[in-house]
């Protein structure tokens, strides 16, 4: 790979850098390419209604199927994404890829399945965030009411950003918000108030461990109560086993995603599953 790169110049020069830093620039290098050779994949995780179980909602989530075979998790590089300004032209084609990929499945015989698409802060930032969502909605034919964006609490400390304003502008087209990871951040009762949220996702952080940690159900509990009273969705992250599960069901929490019901797959078998359940 180092050839590829422009050979001994290079070389010499990484050795000087620590092993971190190679990392990050050669991924940031290959991140660059996957984008232009078709590496990246979505992957559609449901969402199920807490009481019924029916699949309510499906999140759009991010893989990048290197040539070479490796699968490289999203935890890794939407950071370096996010750096480098990437995540712009990244979370345009996740954004325009799940769109399409929801009026196809509505086309299909599939309706009432709302899309959920991590945004991240950068792409909020650029001036001409809205018009681009516009751009992206009008091009595909999807419906806003059927889309749902995820953003995290980190957008809503930005000052800069003018987030408020343009999350409204979308709102006014029909799209929700929900608040990812909510409790891991910088949560606010008034950013969720401010930014018209109508989601709240509790982080898997919580969950995770909460059977037999009564601090932890203590935080889950008062989070349900709080999102309830907002008259916020309360949807509950990264459920493994019965027991979460039948735990936040019977605090009243609207819907479930995690591995005890379905796994992030990818748009085949999503396919087949909603084909499964629909007549
Ligand atoms: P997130 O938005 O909070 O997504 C939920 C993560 O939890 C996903 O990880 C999902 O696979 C994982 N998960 C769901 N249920 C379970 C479970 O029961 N157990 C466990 N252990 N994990 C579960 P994933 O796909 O690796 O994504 C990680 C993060 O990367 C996402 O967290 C999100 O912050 C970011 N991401 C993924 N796709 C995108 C994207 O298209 N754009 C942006 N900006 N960020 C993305
Ligand atoms: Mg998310
Ligand atoms: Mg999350
Ligand atoms: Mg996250």
């Amino acid at each position: 790979r180092a050839k590829e790169l422009g050979g001994n110049r290079y070389e010499a020069y990484t050795e000087r850098l620590n092993g971190d830093m190679y990392r990050r620039w050669t991924l940031e290098y290959e991140l660059r390419r996957a984008l232009e050779r078709d590496e990246l994949v979505l992957y559609y995780q449901p969402q199920v209604e807490a009481k019924g179980q029916a699949i309510v909602g499906v999140e759009a989530l991010i893989r990048w199927h290197a040539k070479d075979g490796r699968i490289v998790s999203p935890a890794e590089f939407i950071p370096i994404a996010e750096e480098t300004g990437l995540i712009v032209p990244i979370g345009e084609w996740v954004l325009r890829t799940a769109c399409r990929q929801a009026v196809t499945w509505k086309k299909r015989g599939k309706p009432g399945v709302e899309m959920a698409v991590n945004v991240s802060p950068r792409q909020i930032r650029q001036d001409d965030f809205v018009e681009r969502v516009k751009a992206i909605l009008d091009e595909t034919g999807m419906d806003p009411h059927d889309l749902q964006l995820e953003i995290t609490e980190s957008v809503a400390i930005e000052e800069t950003n003018d987030a408020e304003r343009k999350l409204a502008e979308l709102k006014r087209l029909g799209i929700r918000l929900a608040m990812d990871d909510f409790g891991t951040g910088y949560s606010s009762l008034g950013y969720l108030q401010s930014f018209g949220v109508d989601t709240l996702k509790i982080s898997q952080m919580f969950i995770r461990d909460v059977s037999g940690n009564e601090s932890l159900a203590g935080i889950v509990r008062a989070i349900v109560a709080m999102a309830t009273s907002l008259r916020l969705t309360i949807v509950a992250e990264g459920v493994e086993d019965q027991a979460q599960y039948e735990f936040l069901k019977s605090l009243g929490c609207d819907r479930i995603q995690g591995y005890y019901f379905h796994k992030p797959m990818p748009q085949q078998e999503i396919g087949k599953l909603f084909l499964e359940s629909v007549s």
